[in-house]
């Protein structure tokens, strides 16, 4: 934090970029000293837990309005939401319901209202463990970047495969998180479900995420298998060995109890002092066997 002469600590310098070409170029000539700012809940819980000192400059991006809400492309049936858009324009969108029934319900989980009207999807991405990451991750979802020069696009999954280890992404400001809905394949139902496993619904740090979809075909059996684990510090990830395993499988009692036995060996959560890694198999293991049940019943 700046201080004064007299060692008195002075708030930021606060800046209001207008487009995102400003907001980068802002970023780049501040380098360390420059942090974006969207909502701001996850940087003001940093800085008054002392895990982030705070930055001399913010860089507010609330005012560009390419950063705003979805936005459809009716052609390919993406849809592109503005990286400032609220949790709670996510929670109440008839759109988002409408396509991402899975997203509805993760925006629903983190914190109250009155944080979510602030809180945006690209700070909740950019958190790396965020909770709306594993719902996020069922639409095949491509993050838009501004970069400084003709703009970057990569997958979230790519993302996040490497962002706790290489930030080179901090220095780019998101754009926009795009998002594809699942087709249903005729004579196949769809199964979708959410969970967030915390001590209590929202308002604390997850024990285990869970995101889930299935198409189920005449013939019970189970096809476009797509599933995404995260909670508490875990990076989400989708579970691509236990998505081949169920493809094709019939929705019965022996491939729920192997798919149980799978998770408890594919899983790898991270554990903390509270949560032991073995508890959060297990709670990951049962909530995607008693969904699977749910499917085949
Ligand atoms: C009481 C409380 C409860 C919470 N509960 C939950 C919870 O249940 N689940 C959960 O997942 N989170 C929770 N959070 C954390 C936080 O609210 C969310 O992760 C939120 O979505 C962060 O969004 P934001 O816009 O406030 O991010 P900010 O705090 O503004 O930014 C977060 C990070 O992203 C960077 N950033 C933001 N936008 C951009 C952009 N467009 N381009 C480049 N960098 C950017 C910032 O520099 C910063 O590093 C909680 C926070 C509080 C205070």
């Amino acid at each position: 934090m700046a201080a004064n002469a007299q060692g008195v600590a002075e708030a930021p310098f606060v800046w209001h970029p207008a487009t995102a070409e400003e907001a980068w170029q802002l970023k780049a000539t501040l380098g360390a000293e420059g942090v974006f700012t969207a909502g701001g809940t996850l940087l003001r819980t940093q800085w008054e837990s002392g895990l982030a000192a705070m930055p001399n400059h913010l860089i507010d991006i609330g005012a560009i309005q390419e950063l705003h809400g979805p936005r459809t492309d009716s052609e390919i049936g993406t849809v592109c939401f503005g990286a400032i858009t609220t949790l709670s324009e996510i929670r109440t969108s008839p759109l988002v319901n409408a396509s991402f029934p899975l997203l509805t319900e993760a925006a629903r989980s983190i914190a109250a209202p009155s944080i979510r009207n602030l809180a945006t999807i690209g700070g909740n991405v950019l958190s790396i463990v965020g909770d709306s990451i594993p719902a996020l991750l069922v639409y095949d979802p491509v993050l838009h970047w501004h970069d400084g020069s003709s703009g970057l696009e990569e997958s979230l999954s790519e993302w996040l495969s490497t962002a706790a280890v290489h930030p080179v992404w901090k220095e780019r400001l998101l754009l926009s998180v795009a998002l594809t809905p699942p087709t249903l394949n005729s004579n196949t139902k769809r199964f979708v479900a959410y969970h967030k496993v915390g001590r209590r619904d929202a308002f604390t740090p997850s024990v285990v995420t869970a995101a889930f979809s299935i198409q189920l075909d005449s013939d019970n059996r189970l096809g476009d298998v797509r599933l995404a684990l995260g909670g508490g510090q875990t990076i989400p990830h989708r579970l691509e060995t236990v998505e081949q395993f169920l493809t094709g499988k019939p929705a019965d009692k022996k491939t729920i109890t192997e798919v149980y036995s799978m998770i408890l060996e594919h899983y790898e959560p991270k554990g903390d002092a509270f949560v032991p890694v073995s508890y959060r198999k297990k709670a990951a293991a049962n909530l995607i066997a008693s969904e699977l049940w749910k499917a085949a019943k």
